[in-house]
């Protein structure tokens, strides 16, 4: 069923309108958001769509076709647990915009906590059904950072702006070069179909327990080493030589070695999508990879066997995303080449006794917009 049918089953009446907000993959650029610094995500195909009508009150009503839940309601100054408190915040929020209720009904084809950004996909699809239901004129950078602080404050989840920004701000064909410190953002051509070649993503069904505990440590020894180097964040580092000269400690070393040359590998990818030289982000890829794996050390089995097989069928390069320890890699490979590393990489898994990797080949898509 289509959200505009299912809003009428739930809610008896027909809704004002459908607003579709995509999920993302992030390019090249990880761990580097919470150093403030670049980041080069595409929004996908997949996304969330919200259902929405005003209500003559301030109550918001919203329900969910993932959920397995009725439905909440929501007045003004309620904290609600759970999913709902995804557009119960983004709502909050834009009452002092002059926001009033709503019945939502929201839709999905994003499979949640797979790091595709389900969470900022159900925010900025929200956000922009309310603003536009409303009449409120909101610039995308401003409803990104709102979006973003719903789920900061409302959720409780301390994220960075990448993920909405890449939802509310994407345009077909490109991917957005964004700064994670200053929020400013640039599109980027990034059409691997019209270049010959095809991004894969290979979900590795892995997933290590290690997983957040490392994350927060990860964090923590990038602040630590960026209050010994004396600069606000790992970012600021610009004599990378002299600053692996003056830490002592060799995980500190490998960590500021692997976030410094990262975001060189952001600049160095996003010169040559522009230069249209698509098939060269391959080295880049690789290159992220590797320092992940040796340098920052949150890579996983699945993941380097995914990447290798890749390389050896022939791949232009590869890498996992994400924060590591599970999750997916994506491969860029020619057209022709995608079907053989498919096979080599499920048959490599198979060979080790492992689950069968889900693969999928996303196009870039448009940021979030109307539908209807
Ligand atoms: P990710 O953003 O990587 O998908 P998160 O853990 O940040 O993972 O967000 C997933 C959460 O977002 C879910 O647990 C759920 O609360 C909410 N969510 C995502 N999609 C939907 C949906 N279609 N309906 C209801 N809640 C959703
Ligand atoms: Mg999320």
């Amino acid at each position: 069923m289509n959200p505009a049918a299912a809003f009428e089953e739930a809610y008896r009446r027909a809704p004002e309108g459908v607003w579709h907000a995509p999920g993302r993959i992030n390019l090249i650029g990880e761990h580097t958001d919470y150093n403030d610094g670049l980041v080069l995500p595409f929004a996908i195909g997949l996304g969330v769509s919200v259902a929405a009508a005003r209500r003559d009150d301030d109550v918001l009503h919203v329900r969910s076709l993932q959920a397995a839940d009725e439905g909440v309601e929501v007045r003004p100054g309620d904290r609600v647990p759970g999913w709902a408190a995804y557009p119960a915040g983004v709502a909050a929020l834009l009452r002092e915009h002059g926001v009033r209720g709503a019945s939502l009904l929201i839709d999905s084809d994003l499979p949640a906590g797979a790091g595709l950004s389900s969470s900022a996909a159900l925010e900025c699809a929200t956000a922009l059904a309310l603003c536009e239901l409303y009449g409120v004129e909101i610039g995308r950078r401003e409803l990104a950072a709102l979006a973003q602080r719903a789920e900061n404050d409302y959720v409780g989840v301390p994220c960075g702006i990448m993920d909405q920004s890449a939802s509310l701000l994407c345009e077909d064909g490109h991917a957005l070069l964004l700064d994670c410190r200053s929020g400013l953002s640039g599109q980027v051509p990034f059409a691997p179909g019209a270049a010959g070649l095809t991004l894969l993503v290979v979900d590795t069904r892995a997933e290590h327990a290690l997983g957040d505990g490392e994350y927060a440590r990860r964090r923590a020894e990038c602040e630590e080493a960026a209050r010994l180097l004396g600069v606000p964040a790992l970012r600021d580092v610009k004599d990378l030589a002299a600053a692996l000269g003056s830490l002592a400690d060799p995980v500190l070393r490998r960590r500021v070695q692997h976030v410094v040359t990262e975001n060189h590998r952001v600049e160095a990818a996003a010169g040559l999508l522009r230069a249209g030289a698509v098939a060269e982000l391959g080295s880049m890829l690789t290159a992220s990879h590797l320092s992940l794996r040796d340098q920052y050390e949150v890579s996983w089995p699945e993941a380097d066997v995914a990447v290798e097989e890749a390389l050896r069928t022939g791949a232009r390069g590869g890498r996992m995303i994400g924060g590591g320890f599970g999750g997916s890699v994506i491969v860029l490979v020619a057209a022709d080449r995608a079907a053989a590393v498919r096979d080599a990489i499920t048959g490599a898994y198979a060979a080790r006794g492992w689950t069968a990797p889900v693969i999928s080949a996303p196009a870039p898509a448009r940021g979030a917009h109307r539908v209807s």
